[in-house]
């Protein structure tokens, strides 16, 4: 018998019909013996829904009482999804986070769990009981309830798995497994039987928006058997995340390639090259709550330089504004940007044993005549910055130049 944490996204319980489906798919892996902890996201949907409420009264709501309203979402697909397994047959009991006592931080809106407390779950499921827990809360030691961030049920779903020991954690969405990068822009894409954590922590940093980073992280560290899979297909197998060790030997180099559409780059020409540079310019940037990604500095000249940066492309303006004040400051040359900028990257461990991955990037992108602005490197990505219209293109011709339409 095994112990298996399941979670079900916001498509998977979006109507009464679709809960009654997840009530059936539970009632088989009951039916072979299992144990089974579900823990699915609020209707799709719903969470914007309720978080465009909370701005109709208040701009800047109050982040303790939106998590309040937030978490209202899963509350109602956990009690839903108990009732529809009752129907069938089943014996089943709901909890909120705060319930069970999912204890994390008090960051509201984006909390970190901190310790799960086991015992009312071991009880239930002892008696024969699905226990059905709630996504994205939990709440502080305070009692407040909080949540974990948008897409935050993946990481509780993990979370439980990792507290309970669980044999596995299945992630049903509406995909069927992680794939070579997304099939509306290669269609030729093929799904990953499995994927290694640290890719897939790549992949979801770089705009795969299949798990929440974060859960990402949680299941590497604890190393939790972890596999994505649809919930409207019974027989696929769906997608492994593996720990390195297990994969195959024979692994390709890349395993996949991912974009991100919302960058935007900014310079500030001719800034002095002198020490606290960067500082003074990426520290009000900083403070103004925008997170950077890239950063290039160039070799000075004539004691200046160049300082390029990324930004996500919704801070794009912000971040203009405060470097206007920056280059008055720093007696900087000028400040450009560009909005219609992404990113693009190539994701594998293999990289790590063959050289010569970044130029069979390079020119492959060079014989499509797209220009690079930016590069930057890791052990097991290489990411650019290109023009945004290029975006489409790019992605094919470096699925195709690693081998990735080719089935293995
Ligand atoms: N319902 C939450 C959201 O929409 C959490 C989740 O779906 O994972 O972000
Ligand atoms: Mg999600």
């Amino acid at each position: 018998m095994a112990l298996i944490v399941q979670k079900f996204g916001g498509t998977s319980v979006a109507s009464t019909d679709r809960i009654k489906n997840v009530a059936r798919r539970v009632a088989r892996w009951k039916a072979q013996g299992n144990d089974v902890i579900v823990v699915p996201s609020a209707m799709s949907g719903e969470t914007n829904r309720l978080i465009g409420l909370a701005r109709e009264i208040s701009a800047e709501p109050d982040p303790r009482e939106l998590d309040v309203i937030a978490s209202t979402g899963e509350q109602v697909t956990i009690a839903l999804l108990a009732m529809a397994m009752h129907e069938e047959g089943l014996k089943a009991k709901s909890y909120t986070g705060a319930q069970v006592r999912v204890l994390t931080d008090s960051t509201f809106t984006k909390a970190r769990i901190l310790q799960i407390d086991d015992e009312k779950i071991r009880k239930d499921l002892a008696e024969g009981n699905v226990v059905v827990v709630a996504g994205f809360q939990g709440a502080d030691e305070n009692g407040n309830i909080t949540t974990l961030g948008r897409g935050g049920s993946d990481t509780s779903a993990v979370a439980l798995a990792a507290a309970l020991k669980a044999d596995e954690c299945q992630i049903y969405t509406d995909v069927d497994g992680v794939y070579t990068t997304d099939p509306r822009v290669v269609p030729e894409a093929r799904k990953l039987d499995t994927i290694t954590f640290e890719e897939m922590l790549e992949m979801a940093s770089l705009g795969s928006k299949v798990l929440q980073i974060r859960s990402v992280e949680f299941a590497g560290k604890y190393k939790v058997k972890l596999r994505v899979l649809s919930s409207f297909d019974d027989e696929g197998e769906g997608t492994l995340i593996t720990v390195e060790e297990e994969k195959k030997m024979e692994q390709p180099i890349i395993s996949g390639i991912a974009f991100n559409r919302d960058e935007a780059k900014l310079t500030v020409l001719g800034v002095p090259d002198r020490p606290g540079i960067a500082y003074q310019i990426l520290g009000p940037i900083a403070e103004a709550n925008i997170d950077v990604d890239m950063i290039i500095q160039n070799v000075g000249h004539d004691g200046t330089t160049d300082f390029s940066f990324t930004v996500n492309r919704g801070d794009y303006t912000k971040a203009l504004g405060v470097l206007e004040t920056v280059k008055t400051k720093l007696d900087a040359r000028g400040v450009v940007g560009d909005n219609k900028t992404c990113k693009v990257s190539a994701v594998g461990v293999g990289m790590r044993s063959h050289p010569g991955v970044a130029s069979q990037m390079f020119s492959a992108l060079a014989s499509e005549s797209i220009n690079i602005q930016m590069i930057s490197t890791s052990e097991i990505k290489i990411s650019v910055v290109i023009e945004e219209k290029y975006l489409e293109l790019a992605v094919r011709v470096l699925h195709k130049a690693f081998g990735l339409d080719k089935a293995d």
